[in-house]
């Protein structure tokens, strides 16, 4: 098995198995071929690692923020020096293109050590408040023990994302991959310790819904932050909620991405396509409803089909290859089923709908698939799909647009293409969404916060807004002079 890692789990600085776990196979989506085989985390596992967290987390809380960041920026280092062969596995985890992950997902984890470990030594301080003669002051401090559990559409990624404030806040964190893609997150522990991580801080433990529970339900976890779907979402935060842990939920979306006529067209189409079949479509920010004003509207579908019938679909592990598999069987038959709604309810299939020619027949393949003429009442309009289907619904005026763009529970993302500023700025203005673009779509640089709104979830990932989410106040009162007691 070609990408079978030493264990299933990575705990207090080392791999650990544990064969009484439910056995489960990691599959490479291009061809079916089986790459590992791991064993889900028991109770004693996911005990074991939240212990191990929570043995090492207060020396760690005790080093100065530029210390811990100084090894974050080594780890981000190693990622980078390794780029190839984490891109390599990423692909063989997730199906994604090669030319997708060398430049998307092993440099974005990267991005975050770095970003987090060269802020660490200035974005912790706390506040002086003068008061008179009295003063008080603030301190940021840790949480404790986080949790992070991930989707499967960035598994390395996520695991950054979620780890990298975590630690330069002085927390330790347990982090539970999808069971898709259990690959990634066992490397990202692997490299934080050969940087110097003290053993403890970064823990992997193997597993599904039914694991993540264990680790929601702890009484020594005091953070979960979700990467998964809505109904994921709100299963886990009810659960938190009994014990009122902090929760950072980032949840699924259907997206508006709105084009009006002045538009620069090849940019929104470009940005249309990256924001539909990038990643094959698995990203939670896609701008899945795409709104064209009827003025363009043939202009910008002749285009889009000639453009996405070139996309080169193939062998993940060939550079040339722009678009590969699904992650699995089971979102594969789900596409295929949303593509089954969209003809029967009336949407015009422009491009797409099945099963590519000249890839294997094993491997979960679907073409990019683009549906016009949707409407907002239809299921593929309303629902996330989360594969490569595009929606092209047509509108006449800004008002307008804006109410159907808003009209659904998701609030994750929007994007808007016009050549007028002043437009773009009040279409952004009014778009209820976490994470919007102008004039581009799904750039997602961790200087940026990132996260949603309404039903896509709440808290914020990257940038110094993330460390809010890793951290609590203490405020301290402190006195100048003798205590005025009435008494
Ligand atoms: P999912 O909700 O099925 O699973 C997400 C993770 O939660 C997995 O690790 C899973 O094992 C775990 N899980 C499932 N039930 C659980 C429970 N009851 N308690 C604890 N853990 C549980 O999502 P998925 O299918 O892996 O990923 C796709 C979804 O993720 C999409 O909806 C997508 O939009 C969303 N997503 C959101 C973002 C974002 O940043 N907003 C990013 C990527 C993906």
């Amino acid at each position: 098995m070609r990408a079978q890692p030493k264990a299933s789990h990575f705990i207090d600085g080392d791999y650990v198995e544990d064969a009484d776990g439910a056995a489960f196979d990691s599959l490479y989506p291009a061809t079916g071929e089986v790459i590992a085989r791991l064993h889900a985390a028991t109770p004693a596992i996911v005990d074991r690692a939240i212990a191990a967290a929570k043995r090492a987390q207060p020396e760690w809380a005790a080093m100065s923020p530029t210390a811990r960041g100084r090894i974050l920026k080594r780890a981000a280092d190693i990622m980078r020096e390794r780029n190839r062969e984490l891109s390599e596995l990423e692909t063989l985890d997730t199906g994604k293109p090669i030319q997708e992950t060398i430049v998307a997902d092993p440099t974005s984890g990267a991005d975050a050590f770095e970003f987090f470990g060269g802020v660490a030594a200035a974005a912790l301080n706390g506040e002086h408040i003068p008061l008179g003669g009295d003063f008080a002051f603030t301190k940021r401090v840790p949480l404790g023990v986080c949790v992070g559990i991930g989707a499967w559409n960035y598994p390395q990624q996520i695991a950054c994302w979620k780890g990298a404030p975590a630690l330069v806040a002085g927390n330790a964190m347990v982090f539970k991959p999808s069971e898709n893609t259990p690959l990634g997150a066992l490397k990202i522990a692997e490299i934080l310790h050969e940087a110097g991580l003290p053993k403890g801080l970064y823990n992997v433990i193997q597993g599904d819904r039914t694991t993540g529970p264990l680790l929601v339900n702890h009484k020594d976890v005091a953070k979960v932050s979700l990467t998964g779907s809505v109904e994921t979402g709100r299963k886990v935060a009810g659960a938190a909620a009994a014990s009122l842990k902090h929760v950072t939920m980032e949840l699924g979306g259907k997206s508006p991405l709105i084009v009006f006529d002045d538009a620069d067209l090849e940019s929104a189409i470009g940005g249309a396509m990256l924001g539909n079949f990038y990643s094959t479509g698995q990203v939670c920010s896609n701008g899945t409803r795409v709104f064209v004003q009827k003025g363009i509207k043939e202009k910008f579908l002749s285009r889009l089909k000639e453009r996405t019938e070139n996309i080169v679909i193939g062998d993940p592990m060939d550079e040339a290859t722009q678009l590969g598999p699904m992650v699995s069987r089971a979102q594969l038959d789900k596409v295929f089923s949303y593509i089954g709604q969209g003809k029967a309810e009336g949407a015009t299939l422009v491009t797409g709908g099945g099963i590519p020619n000249a890839v294997s027949a094993a491997g979960t393949y679907i073409q990019p698939t683009v549906f016009a003429d949707v409407t907002d009442e239809m299921t593929i309009a309303r629902e996330e799909i989360f594969g490569p289907v595009m929606c092209v619904l047509d509108f006449d005026s800004e008002d307008e647009v804006i109410a159907r763009a808003n009209a659904t529970e998701f609030g994750l993302s929007a994007g808007v293409f016009t050549a007028d500023l002043t437009r773009a700025h009040r279409v952004v203005d009014r778009l209820e969404a976490g994470t919007l673009w102008i004039n581009t779509y799904n750039l997602a640089p961790v200087e940026v916060p990132f996260g949603g709104s309404k039903q896509s979830g709440f808290g914020r990932e990257n940038s110094l807004a993330a460390l809010q989410h890793y951290t609590e106040l203490k405020s301290i009162y402190v006195a100048m002079g003798p205590v005025q007691s009435p008494y």
